[in-house]
């Protein structure tokens, strides 16, 4: 009897979803398409504390990744990411006042060069008395544009300034504006390591999540907070497309999904959604589209909500200085 029950609640377990979150500026007009209101936090605050959300400190589920275990559901955590002035004196006040943890995501050159926007290393370390401090690189920059050797260089600089100013190292990294690609995270791996590497894909963390692929929603601007807690993620392994098509011609969608679906959901930025067959567990999509924007992404799932992301970025020789 125990070892039904036992089952029974593995089986709930299994399904069970934790949502991650990022933030980056609080209370500051000036970035609308980056900001969080102290109104819409505390709404947001609100919500979680109202309908038996559980924050837990993103290492805790880090931790249970890397044992496999499965994850309670209605657990969440909060990233901050760039460490902006305005999470220390908007947005910190209020997750102190709820009590609530986070992991904020240095981005080192910033703070080391005392740019005014950005955090100090004082006021870092004083944060670090409520919530983790990782790492979001030295100089923010496009990781999928620079060679392995560049990848390495950047993150040791930052870790090594790092661990000078705070007197820790750093266990977990976000990439720079969400982007990477195999050869990003592969370079990652080998070279350092963290216990937790996240993306910006729009997703849910269940059992089967990779530590060092680690989906967070964005929650900038007003956010229905109902409908970002319906995302789920959809296993899916992704043959194709996988980097950004050298002509910015996407012509094949190419992957690999449960069988019991016969058909799917298809999403192609500036395209829209639209249906495609599954045969035997396979989608093998035909398409002709020129990609207009330098970052695309594609998405497959059985609706809106249960999804599976795929990110394409051209590669620029030349990068634009906006921080994300
Ligand atoms: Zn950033």
């Amino acid at each position: 009897m125990r070892s039904i029950l036992f089952l029974c609640f593995s089986f709930l377990y299994l399904l069970a979803e934790a949502h991650i979150f990022v933030y980056h500026r609080f209370d500051d007009p000036r970035y609308k398409s980056a900001d969080t209101t102290a109104t819409e936090l505390t709404k947001q605050f609100e919500y979680f504390k109202t309908n038996g959300y559980t924050v837990v400190p993103l290492e805790k589920i880090v931790q249970k990744l890397h044992k496999k275990e499965p994850i309670p559901d209605k657990w969440v955590a909060f990233t901050i990411d760039d460490a902006y002035k305005s999470f220390y004196e908007n947005g910190l006040p209020i997750f102190q006042k709820y009590g609530y943890t986070f992991s904020l995501f240095v981005y080192v050159e910033a703070t080391n060069k005392r740019y005014g926007d950005y955090m100090t290393w004082d006021e870092l370390k004083e944060a670090s008395e409520y919530g983790t401090i990782g790492l979001h690189s030295y100089g923010h920059p496009r990781l999928q544009n620079l060679t392995p050797d560049q990848i390495v260089e950047d993150t040791q600089k930052a870790y090594d300034l790092f661990t000078q100013n705070l007197g820790f190292e750093p266990t977990i990294y976000a990439y720079p504006y969400g982007e990477y690609d195999d050869k990003v995270k592969n370079t990652l791996l080998e070279n350092f390591n963290f216990q937790g590497i996240l993306n910006q894909n729009t997703g849910s963390v269940n059992i089967k999540t990779d530590p060092y692929d680690v989906p967070r929603i964005a929650l900038v601007a007003e956010v229905n907070l109902e409908h970002k807690l319906r995302y789920t993620t959809f296993a899916v392994e992704w043959f194709a497309p996988e980097v950004f098509p050298k002509d910015g011609v996407l012509k094949r969608i190419h992957a690999k999904v449960d069988p019991k679906y016969k058909k799917l959901k298809l999403y192609i930025t500036g395209e829209g959604w639209r249906d495609v067959d599954v045969v035997d567990g396979i989608v093998d999509h035909r398409l002709d589209i020129y990609l207009k924007n330098t970052r695309t992404r594609v998405m497959l799932g059985p609706d809106v909500f249960t999804i599976s992301n795929k990110i394409i970025n051209k590669i620029k020789p030349k990068e634009k200085k906006d921080v994300e």
